[in-house]
Parts: C-alpha cells; structure tokens; sequence
C-alpha cells in the first residue's frame, strides 16, 4: 500500500534537527512520495532543492501563501516564474486568501492571488490553494480565469456548499488531520462521502495539524507525514471503502494531478 502526502512543510524550522529521518520515517509508514510545500520564495526555493535532492519520492510547490502576500512585489515575479519552471515544482501555491488572519492587507492577498493563478497557467502547472474566511472572492477570482487552472483546495474545511462550489469549479479536495479532530471536523465525515475519487486528496500540513486522535500523541506536538495512513484510515472509514482502495484511488489521482513519476524508487 502506496500513499501520498500533497502538502507537508518540510522546509519549516521545526524539521531543522531531523529533516532526513523525518521522510525516512514516512516512506517506511508508507507514504512513498510528498509534496514539500512552498509558502515564500525562500521556502519555495529550498523545497525544490529538497526535492532535487529526492528525486522521484519529493516534490514542490512555489508561490507566496496570502499571510506574506504583501511581500510579494511586481519585480520578483520572474524569480517565481523561473522556480515554476523547474521540473520539481509541480504546483504553483500556496497561494490563496485568508482573512481570518488579515496578515497581508486584502488587496495585496487579491493581487498576489491574481499573478499566482497567471504565471501557474503560463508555466503549465496546477494551483495548490489556501483559502480561510473568504470563500466568496476565492471562488470570483478562480471563476474569472475558470479555464486556466487545474488544481486543488487545501486542507478543505468548508460546509456542504463551499464543496459543492468547488468540486462544480474542477478543483479537487485535500484533506488533512482536520478531519481527524472531533470538535471541529465532525460535519467533514459525510461531506467527504460526496468526493469522488477522482478528486480527493490527502495531506498532512505538517508539522501544523497533527491529528488530535493519535494514541499515544508525540511529545513534542509536532505533526509528520507519517501520519498520512492514520488521516487515510479515518477517510476510508467514512466513505464506505477499505484503506487499501482509498490509498490507491488518493495515490493514483496525486499523480495525475500533478503528474509525479509513478513509481517511488525503492
Ligand atoms: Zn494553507
């Protein structure tokens, strides 16, 4: 059984100490490939030289999460563009909007948002997203370019109608460790029921969401995607499937999306 973490911060801070074990650890719980995401230009470069360095087993995101989107200027976007070119990054992002946080003012996150859609399209590479507290200008921004993009919404926590707007939009659905927390990600158990398998997605977000169901929990808090399966489990269980179908039919359209090599070398 094959699976594949989409979205997992390997270049945070926090896997400083023990970078190599912490994906060494992950491929023998499993997951034979991750998606290292990018949230700067600085952690997007290091992301792709952390995948240059694993290659067939990491990937990478580039782009500017919304939080730093006012760091974004007119002037670095050919430095971005060049990284989106780079055969390692398979996915421009994170990018998005986030005004529950409102760390960038809203209308650098719009323009941000606006460039990263454009140069992703240019560069053939599919959206990772973020959204938080501002569905409605998310879903305006993607509509306006509605035949330019592929890509996925992440760590999906929506209701019933944010999934309907999105799957109806192309987009696929990621679901991470969110799910596993009983207080808050209750009402995804039947939503994630209506994804079909050609559009769901698993991820850790890590070391951000470690699932609050894990026994016995890591002291130190910090999530990892060694954990993939354990969120995988829980998704299979409430679609109705075995963690073997799940892990494939996840696995399969991962790699479709953003066309990863199919085999992990060994
Ligand atoms: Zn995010």
């Amino acid at each position: 059984m094959q699976w594949i973490d989409i979205g997992v911060n390997l270049t945070h801070d926090s896997f400083g100490p023990d970078r190599e074990a912490v994906i060494a650890r992950a491929r023998a719980a499993g997951v034979a490939q991750m998606i290292a995401t990018g949230t700067d230009l600085a952690s997007s470069a290091a992301a792709a030289a952390l995948a240059r360095a694993h290659p067939g087993v990491l990937f990478a995101t580039a782009g500017v999460h919304p939080h730093h989107a006012s760091q974004l200027h007119a002037s670095d976007l050919p430095a971005l563009r060049a990284l989106l070119q780079q055969p390692e990054i398979v996915a421009g992002g994170e990018c998005g909007l986030d005004y529950h946080r409102n760390y960038s003012p809203r209308a650098a996150q719009l323009q941000a948002f606006e460039w990263q859609l454009q140069l992703s399209a240019d560069c053939g590479k599919p959206l990772f997203l973020h959204q938080r507290a501002a569905h409605e200008d998310f879903i305006a921004v993607l509509r306006s370019q509605r035949h330019r993009w592929s890509g996925v919404a992440h760590c999906f926590t929506g209701d019933a109608g944010e999934l309907e707007q999105y799957l109806e939009l192309g987009l696929s659905i990621g679901i991470t460790g969110w799910f596993n927390d009983e207080r808050r990600g209750s009402h995804l158990t039947a939503l994630v029921a209506r994804v079909p398998e050609s559009r769901l997605l698993l991820e850790t977000d890590a070391p951000y969401l470690l699932p609050r169901d894990l026994a016995p929990k890591p002291a130190s808090r910090r999530n990892e995607p060694m954990y993939l399966p354990h969120i995988g489990a829980a998704v299979a269980r409430a679609r109705g499937e075995s963690v073997e179908s799940c892990a494939a039919h996840t696995s399969a359209h991962a790699r479709a999306l953003f066309g990863l090599e199919s085999q992990a070398p060994v």
